[in-house]
């Protein structure tokens, strides 16, 4: 990693310790802290406990009277959101960066933890302390791969930000979760985004070689609601691919490393405020949890269009064909069985038949569940009993999918 000591600037990345090295790893940045087997009590591939964590953090479980709670975790506000004015380089409108700027202007905080893209890759993801507002926009937009973000907490305390805000993955926030009351901070704020499909850095500059003979040209790539792909170049073109016409079949069967086919928390349910695009229908999509979470909305005023989110189509047929998929390919990427001239009226026609709005995100969440279970079972099973929330194992049942002798925790 690139280390930057650029107080002046209002970005600050400090020299990090070396990872330690662990199994099912997404280097969070932990293990990088001054007591690495901290790593233990931290983190979600151990021994997570959603349920306790929930309770904690949101002062409840999920509400079974609530049906969406059993796939989002616990919300107060479930919203369908866009900036009026979208921010340029953001991943969708800005949102989330804009929040964390108006953190770091209202003096809210003393800090922002997140991630600015490395100087010599657009793509590569460089934890950052920010501490000037208008920094925050260095920080815009979806890098691809992991950074121990985690590992500047301690930086953080010990350069006197004890009022803090972290924008994070969920294998990164639960880990701050678990950490936060023993890391002393006056103040946490928790802007968590939905997470899911990572790889590495490198890897994913092989799938950039496969959409394009000038991959160095992309600048923006998004998997949409609407079931494309969309590439944005730097001389302002933009292309969007059905997700049925993806290279998938050449890229290498271990493109998505195996803590990101088995994580077990999609949309980041211990943040204050989940901010993704997955139940938005072309615009972002909120998952507002708790009081410290309506106050970092409250935060962006009138600035933001907020509407309740809509629902349409059913995800039963294809979380089913997603399971067969992932059965049949064993390990790999699940390519669906479609023979080719099908591929691309498929690709018209999805958008339009298949799920939209929330239920594209609770079909999106079962998939994820599904995925973590049978790649679990295959890979890890003697970890499946420590690392399957009951909240999983409820998603995926009604696909037949119940847990095996000793996978499910008593
Ligand atoms: C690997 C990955 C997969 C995602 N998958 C989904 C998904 O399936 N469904 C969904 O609804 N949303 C997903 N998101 C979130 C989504 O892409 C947007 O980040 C989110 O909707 C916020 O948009 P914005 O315009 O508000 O963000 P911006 O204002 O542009 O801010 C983006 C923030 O994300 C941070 N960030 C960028 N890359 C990383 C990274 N690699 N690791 C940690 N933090 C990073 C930035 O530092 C910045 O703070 C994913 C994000 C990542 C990083
Ligand atoms: S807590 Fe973080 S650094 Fe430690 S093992 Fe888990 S992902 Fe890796
Ligand atoms: S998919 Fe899961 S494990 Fe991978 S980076 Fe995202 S939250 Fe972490």
């Amino acid at each position: 990693m690139v280390a930057r000591h650029d107080h002046a600037a209002g970005l600050w990345t400090p020299p990090l310790n070396a990872p330690a090295p662990r199994d099912l790893c997404t280097d969070c940045g932990v293990s990088r802290m001054s007591d690495p087997k901290r790593c233990g009590q931290a983190c979600q591939f151990i021994k997570p406990d959603y349920p306790a964590m929930e309770l904690k953090i949101h002062g409840r479980r999920r509400d079974p009277s609530r049906a969406d709670e059993a796939f989002f975790g616990p919300y107060r506000r479930m919203l369908q959101a866009a900036m009026k004015e979208p921010r340029d380089g953001a991943q969708w409108t800005g949102i989330t960066t804009t929040i964390g700027q108006r953190l770091l202007e209202t003096g809210a905080v003393d800090a922002v933890l997140t991630m600015t893209a490395d100087p010599h890759d657009k793509w590569k993801p460089v934890p950052v302390l920010v501490t000037k507002p208008e920094d925050m926009a260095r920080c815009r937009g979806m890098r691809m791969g992991y950074a121990p973000s985690l590992a500047l907490l301690e930086n953080a305390l010990s350069a006197g930000y004890k009022r803090l805000a972290v924008i994070g993955i969920p294998c990164q926030i639960y880990a701050l979760r678990s950490l936060e009351q023993q890391l002393g901070f006056d103040r946490l704020y928790v802007i968590g985004t939905p997470c899911s499909d990572n790889t590495t850095t490198e890897a994913f500059h092989g799938f950039l070689r496969l959409l394009s003979d000038k991959p160095e040209t992309i600048t923006y790539l998004e998997f949409c609601a609407d079931y494309h792909v969309e590439l944005r170049f730097d001389d302002g073109r933009q292309k969007r691919i059905p997700f049925l016409l993806l290279p998938i079949s050449k890229l290498p069967s271990d493109f998505f490393p195996i803590t990101c086919r088995t994580c077990v928390d999609y949309t980041n349910t211990l943040a204050d405020i989940t901010v993704g695009y997955m139940g938005g229908r072309g615009e972002q999509w909120l998952l507002v949890r708790n009081e410290r979470g309506e106050e970092l909305l409250e935060l962006l005023g009138d600035e933001v269009k907020l509407t309740e989110p809509t629902t349409a189509g059913s995800r039963i047929a294809p979380v089913k064909g997603f399971l067969k998929n992932t059965e049949l390919a064993a390990g790999g990427l699940p390519v669906r069985g479609m023979p080719n001239w099908l591929r691309p009226f498929m690709g018209w026609l999805m958008p339009k038949v298949g799920p939209r709005g929330i239920e594209f995100a609770r079909a999106r969440v079962e998939m994820k569940a599904v995925e973590s279970v049978l790649h679990l079972r295959r890979a890890y099973q003697s970890k499946m009993k420590n690392m399957i929330p009951a909240h999983v194992w409820a998603l995926v049942k009604p696909y037949g999918l119940e847990p095996l002798d000793g996978e499910r925790r008593d």
